[in-house]
């Protein structure tokens, strides 16, 4: 696997690719798949003596892997860097057909241009945006599935996030959030990842969830399951958030119907630009808005942040759950999401070990 050390000799400086293992702190186990570590791929282009980063986290659900995203940026990188970095409209033409099956490649372009033009114009991406920084929401912390015991021990360290994510959707849900309430009362989102397989166990797990205290559910059943969460909805009181079946701002029309809200990943949307344009339409449509994360390092996770102040929820601890973080980035106080008044993503690599 190449890497950030030997990155420099391959002569391509100007554009560089390399695929890191992110070590999960706790296996990290949710409906579909269980993991104990990611290999992601960051892009890291360079011009005027200027550096972007972009990061792509493949997730096997969308039929991604390291390999297929490494091969689409390979393809892209001569379009890339024969174009006008300031250009993004172009740009995107460039590296938008490309990129269809493996929409994280195209998520970590996007960000390492949008990171480098910051850079270069020297406003970080949400003033660029007409954003403001102390208007960041809380973030919530994920609690991946496990025995009773060890998320308990989670929730107890997880204890200066003030509002949680508990993953279910397998045969313990009821364990597990009885094991949340036993150390906290804290408000709760539960995230069944597509696990819930009928419209008649989806509901009673529902309201039995708000009744302890859930706040909302996200993808109860599977994203082909349209007519049957419609059905749900009508008939359950917390909001139902679709992320599994939303993708791109393509997608959101038809869901408009069954669910109260999306959860938009720059991963899923192939990027800072086009999450944007998702943000504003399901607005148009009444519709809530999560930004949510793949599991990532702080390029990808502060890049989502800097969109932040646009959404309802936040879900971006994706770099919180990795026990080796090759850069830092935006922080979390007291579960609220801080971008520091640096340009573009205001990355840096290395970690400051506080
Ligand atoms: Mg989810």
């Amino acid at each position: 696997m190449a890497s950030f050390d030997n990155a420099e000799q391959d002569g391509l400086a100007g554009f560089t690719l390399s695929t890191e293992r992110l070590m999960l702190k706790h296996t990290w186990t949710i409906a579909r798949c269980s993991d104990d570590f990611k290999d992601n791929v960051f892009v890291r282009i360079e011009r005027d003596g200027i550096v972007g980063w972009g990061e792509a986290a493949p997730s096997a659900r969308y039929g991604e892997s390291p390999a297929k995203t490494s091969a689409v940026l390979e393809q892209a990188r001569a379009g890339f860097e024969a174009g006008d970095w300031l250009a993004y409209v172009e740009m995107r033409r460039r590296w938008e057909s490309l990129t269809e099956g493996q929409t994280c490649a195209g998520a970590a372009l996007d960000m390492a241009l949008l990171d480098w033009a910051g850079c270069k114009l020297g406003v970080p991406l949400y003033r660029l945006w007409g954003l403001d920084a102390d208007q960041t929401p809380i973030t919530t912390y994920s609690i991946g599935i496990d025995s009773p015991e060890v998320v308990r021990r989670k929730v107890q360290e997880a204890a200066q996030y003030p509002v949680l994510k508990i993953k279910v959707g397998l045969d313990n849900d009821a364990e597990i959030i009885a094991a949340v309430r036993e150390v906290t009362d804290c408000p709760l989102r539960v995230d069944a990842n597509e696990g819930w397989r009928d419209k008649e166990t989806a509901l009673e797990k529902i309201r039995w969830l708000q009744d302890m205290g859930v706040e909302l559910i996200e993808q109860p059943m599977p994203a082909e399951m349209l007519a049957e969460t419609a059905w749900l909805r009508q008939r359950v009181d917390i909001p139902i958030i679709a992320d599994e079946a939303v993708k791109r701002a393509a997608d959101i029309p038809k869901l408009a119907d069954a669910y109260d809200g999306i959860n938009i990943k720059l991963m899923k949307a192939g990027g800072l630009q086009e999450a944007r344009g998702m943000i504003h339409l399901a607005r148009a449509l009444g519709m809530k808005i999560m930004l949510g994360c793949m599991v990532a390092s702080s390029v990808a996770i502060t890049a989502a942040a800097h969109l932040s102040p646009l959404v309802d929820y936040a879900d971006l601890d994706g770099n919180l759950l990795i026990a080796n973080d090759p850069f830092t980035g935006v922080t979390v106080k007291k579960g609220r999401l801080i971008l520091t008044d640096q340009p573009g993503l205001g990355v840096v690599q290395g970690s400051d070990d506080v």
